[in-house]
């Protein structure tokens, strides 16, 4: 059973029983908005999707695991991150709320961004205030609104809950001898769930094969850090695919690794789900 808000989020519900799991997809939405007035090139503009994530993880539910996938891109407004991460001098008007930009904010690639890429700008001229807030209330929030709901009914459930927060990053290379990365998990340096938690699924990962590295270059950011409290058995870890493993990153084509590398997810999400039933029930025998 799937439950949708329109053009916003879509909810894929367990297939039979469920398991205190919940995997979100914010960045894999492709329904642009009538209203959303870029002049930057649109291939360009899609380059900031996270693309095809939602379809790598698509089988999430049939695993008894809950599946959150916006369908609105993150362009228009980025679910992932803190609805205060705003720069005021981007707008067109006076802001009504206390504002904490952070660096991204600053570089244009806040909650709204005003630059598609560094020096190419979105917008011709400043967004009206009253915009951003129509984007804010209309699908930043109620993609919010069904994430807290639906970790809060599996926490009720089963005294606990690890929630995946699934992207993809485009290809790097690091030091003198360019090592690629396969997977950057983030847990915000050990905070934002058990850090058992994360070796584990970093353990999986190199267990098949991949390279993986733990809170850089990408540590996890508001959908991680708003809905985590490991001390109370929430725990959200945000894990970054790269590109490259299933995609072409210009032409955005899906290539012979996808498969693959779905089959690979499949086997680590069967791992994360006994492990989260592994650990309720030794909570509940406690
Ligand atoms: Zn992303």
């Amino acid at each position: 059973m799937s439950l949708v808000i329109d053009d916003v989020v879509v909810r894929h519900d367990p297939v039979g029983t469920p398991v205190p799991v919940l995997f979100d997809s914010p960045h894999s939405g492709t329904r642009y908005p009538a209203d959303f007035n870029f002049i930057c090139p649109f291939p360009l503009l899609r380059q900031a999707e996270d693309t095809y994530v939602d379809d790598l993880f698509n089988m999430v539910p049939d695993y008894g695991a809950t599946y959150l996938c916006a369908l609105f891109p993150r362009s228009y407004i980025d679910a992932n991150r803190a609805p205060d991460d705003i720069d005021p001098a981007m707008l067109e008007g006076e802001w009504p709320w206390p504002v904490n930009p952070s660096g991204k904010s600053l570089a244009g690639m806040g909650l709204v961004r005003f630059l598609c890429r560094p020096g190419l700008p979105m917008y011709d001229g400043r967004l009206p205030v009253s915009v951003v807030m129509d984007r804010l209330e209309n699908y930043w929030r109620p993609y919010h609104e069904l994430l807290a709901d639906s970790l809060d009914a599996l926490h009720r459930q089963f005294g606990a809950v690890y929630h995946v927060n699934c992207h993809s990053m485009p290809s790097f290379t690091i030091g003198p001898d360019r090592q690629t990365t396969d997977f950057v998990l983030g847990d915000r340096d050990g905070t934002s769930c058990d850090p058992a938690f994360t070796s584990f699924i970093a353990a999986h990962l190199r267990g098949m094969g991949y390279k993986v590295r733990v809170n850089d270059p990408y540590k996890g950011v508001e959908l991680v850090r708003r809905y985590a409290n490991p001390a109370q058995g929430r725990h959200s870890l945000q894990l970054e695919i790269d590109r490259r493993l299933y995609m072409n990153e210009e032409t955005l084509e899906i290539h012979h690794g996808f498969e693959p590398l779905r089959r690979d997810l499949t086997r680590l999400l069967v791992a994360i789900r006994d492990y989260a039933l592994d650990r309720t029930a030794r909570a509940a025998a406690e």
